[in-house]
């Protein structure tokens, strides 16, 4: 999570794939997405509200003054993004989710990632992370190890070192990238995105250079065989993030939180250039959704209305990238 607007953190694969995930409330002509990248909140947080997504500046701010946790400029839109009424988000994003013919993939500890199971079978693949929160809390690695193994954990995050200011490549770290090696579980790491213009105040340890994707460079040379999601595709910084597409073929990225976070015309600048830079099959769309359940058909929307993109592409982002990233058992086109 994590390239927060209002700078709070967050803190055989699926056993069946599209087929199964379609429940009775899918319309059958809903081509099936999947997002990976979703938090198991289960209700708004403080500080949350309406949301206008996608907006087009970052404010300066003077330190003598009473400074906003976030520095983006506050404007109106039509219509917002609401949060959900209070105790109703899960049963909200189980309704969207149905009518989008969404799967996520969806991070959090063990309680709040079985809640989602529980609302929504079928549509969800559980992932959990060593990071807790924005701390520097570390989950110990036979606890995570159980997990993977018998408690039917799937992928390896959100890891969000880059809150502290510590590259995936840190050493005190590497025992929990061995293990994802070793039991063959995908990795998914934040890295670009954060701040929210206000890092100073928010997150102090926080540092836009640990998000340099390049710096996930010792940990693929040590563990050759790792699958990464680079969470946020290392935005900005797209040279050095194709950089490292173009030396790790293990490498995929997914556009969650930054497809809605910031201007629209640079977003769509930053997909076109992963695409046209030739790694169309290694973007994965994903939302970072936090509180607010339109927002999921708002961020499917930019991929479906971007005009760079050929339906095979917007098919791929979609969904078949993350299909093959996952392993899922079924191809859908
Ligand atoms: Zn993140």
């Amino acid at each position: 999570m994590a390239n927060l607007r209002f700078a709070l953190v967050c803190g055989g694969v699926l056993a069946c794939g599209a087929a199964c995930a379609a429940g009775q409330n899918t319309p059958s002509d809903v081509p099936p997405v999947i997002d990976v990248h979703v938090h198991a909140m289960d209700e708004s947080f403080p500080g949350g509200g309406p949301m206008c997504p996608n907006e087009a500046k970052f404010l300066a701010s003077d330190p003598k003054t009473k400074e906003a946790p976030f520095g983006w400029d506050v404007e109106n839109c039509t219509p917002k993004l609401y949060p959900s009424a209070k105790g109703e988000y899960l049963k909200d994003m189980k309704a969207e989710m149905e009518r989008l013919n969404v799967t996520a993939v969806v991070f959090g500890d063990e309680a709040g990632v079985k809640k989602w199971q529980d609302a929504m079978p079928g549509r969800v693949i559980p992932g959990t992370s060593f990071t807790a929160g924005m701390g520097t809390g570390r989950v110990p690695l036979d606890k995570l190890r159980q997990e993977f193994t018998s408690g039917g954990f799937k992928v390896m995050g959100e890891i969000g070192l880059q809150y502290e200011g510590l590259s995936p490549s840190d050493m005190s770290v590497d025992q929990y990238f061995a293990l994802a090696e070793e039991l063959d579980i995908p990795v998914a790491i934040h890295m670009g995105t954060g701040g929210s213009g206000r890092a100073n105040i928010t997150t102090p340890k926080f540092r836009g250079s640990a998000g340099n994707p390049l710096l996930l460079e010792d940990l693929l040379a040590r563990h050759p065989k790792l699958r990464v999601q680079v969470m946020h595709a290392g935005y900005p910084m797209i040279d050095n993030m194709l950089t490292l597409l173009q030396a790790n073929s293990h490498v995929y990225v997914d556009v969650a939180g930054l497809i809605w976070s910031y201007p629209l015309s640079e977003v769509n600048r930053y997909i076109q250039r992963l695409v046209d830079a030739g790694f169309e099959d290694r973007v994965m769309f994903g939302t970072d959704q936090m509180e607010w359940p339109k927002l999921m058909a708002y961020s499917i929307s930019i991929i479906q209305n971007a005009d760079y993109l050929t339906p095979e592409q917007k098919r791929d982002i979609l969904y078949n990238n993350a299909a093959r990233f996952l392993r899922l058992d079924q191809k859908a086109k």
